[in-house]
């Protein structure tokens, strides 16, 4: 068998090759290639497919964390409560802006477990930051209670749950801000890097969209010191393109995800959990080994590539040394780090790649 990648991109792309051509072609021949009526279509297509009044393009993920947390004037001196087990983006989002990221553990299902969230909260603590990690909603219900209670803001990263839901609502709608990113290998990926905010608050859109171009409100009046993060004409069109399938795509990755969860049967193989109540939307199938090390290396030896989301937890991370969080400080999320293992997934991975797969997984043992 040839080499199984853990996500490849060009199969997605052949999927639907005319019209990504197409409207490539469009806009490279329309003339008007940042912000313009692709970008405000792409917006409003956007929102309406998240359930949201407002979505406004932005340049990556990233940029829409930081400047979330930035037009909701939280930074220096303010603590953010976000997961331990996180990409590091989510942790630069609230330090970027000075502002400290105060660590809680995660649940059984990788998201940031709500009953550990209160003991944290101090006179400190502005707003919550809620991951949908590898494309879970999370529990949702008892964050937006906390959130009332204790008059905190309510942003979600996004950017690997495009379209989750949890009772019915999509995630990005349930607080203040959702933060997207349309990076290349995301569920709602673009060919290039690409990022969203969606709210129900025309003030938070309004300002989001004067910040994400210097400031300026009207052409070289600037009102604040903003930035330079727009999304690209061409991205957005294509974006436009990879939306309108979005169903097909989704459920295609749901029923590649319901063989692994029906077929997989190794006992030394922890499958993921779906919560009631809430969507997978499968932006990563993350299994657990407690020989995960010698796991990757027998796939290795099958031809089957694995990746590690995330190997380094962000307070372990040379870059956050500086907030002295020591190690043993969240042991799940530790221990998350060194078992989980994402498995191929993508969309265009064949019956056979799939049957490989699984009978490499279900054959392994010590
Ligand atoms: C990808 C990702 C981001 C950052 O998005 P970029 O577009 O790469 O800047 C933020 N948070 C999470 C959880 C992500 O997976």
């Amino acid at each position: 068998m040839e080499n199984i990648m853990t996500n490849r991109l060009d199969r997605g792309f052949f999927k639907y090759q005319k019209e990504f051509e197409d409207k490539a072609l469009d806009v490279l021949r329309g003339g008007w290639y940042v912000l313009g009526k692709e970008v405000s279509a792409f917006e409003q297509e956007f929102a309406d497919y998240v359930g949201a009044k407002y979505a406004v393009g932005l340049g990556n993920g990233l940029d829409a964390l930081w400047i979330a947390f930035r037009v909701l004037g939280i930074g220096k001196g303010d603590e953010v409560i976000v997961q331990g087990n996180t990409y590091i983006a989510s942790v630069m989002g609230i330090t970027i802006n000075g502002a400290t990221p105060v660590f809680v553990e995660p649940d059984e299902y990788f998201n940031i477990d709500a009953s550990k969230i209160e003991e944290k909260i101090t006179d400190k603590t502005k707003a919550i930051l809620v991951v949908h990690l590898y494309g879970q909603a999370s529990n949702m219900t008892p964050v937006v209670e906390l959130c009332k209670k204790y008059n905190l803001r309510l942003v979600e990263d996004c950017a690997q749950s495009h379209g989750a839901k949890h009772k019915g609502q999509t995630t990005g709608t349930f607080g203040d801000i959702g933060c997207f990113s349309f990076y290349p290998s995301k569920n709602l990926g673009a060919f290039g890097d690409g990022g969203a905010i969606v709210t129900n608050d025309k003030k938070i859109a309004d300002d989001v969209k004067v910040f994400r171009n210097y400031g300026s409100e009207k052409r070289y009046y600037n009102r604040v010191v903003g930035t330079n993060s727009r999304l690209d004409e061409i991205q957005a069109g294509l974006l436009r393109v990879r939306l309108s399938h979005m169903q097909e795509l989704e459920d295609e990755k749901r029923e590649i995800c319901n063989r692994y969860l029906k077929e997989l049967n190794n006992p030394l193989i922890e499958l993921p959990k779906i919560r009631e109540g809430s969507t997978h939307i499968w932006h990563q199938f993350v299994i657990k080994c407690e020989t995960r090390d010698d796991l990757i290396e027998y796939l290795n030896k099958k031809n089957i590539s694995t990746i590690i989301h995330y190997p380094i937890p962000p307070h372990l991370s040379e870059a956050y040394q500086y907030l002295g969080v020591k190690e043993g400080s969240l042991p799940i999320t530790e221990k998350y780090a060194k078992t989980v293992l994402s498995i191929p997934l993508y969309n265009g991975l064949t019956k056979e790649e799939q049957d490989y797969v699984i009978e490499a997984l279900n054959a392994y043992k010590l």
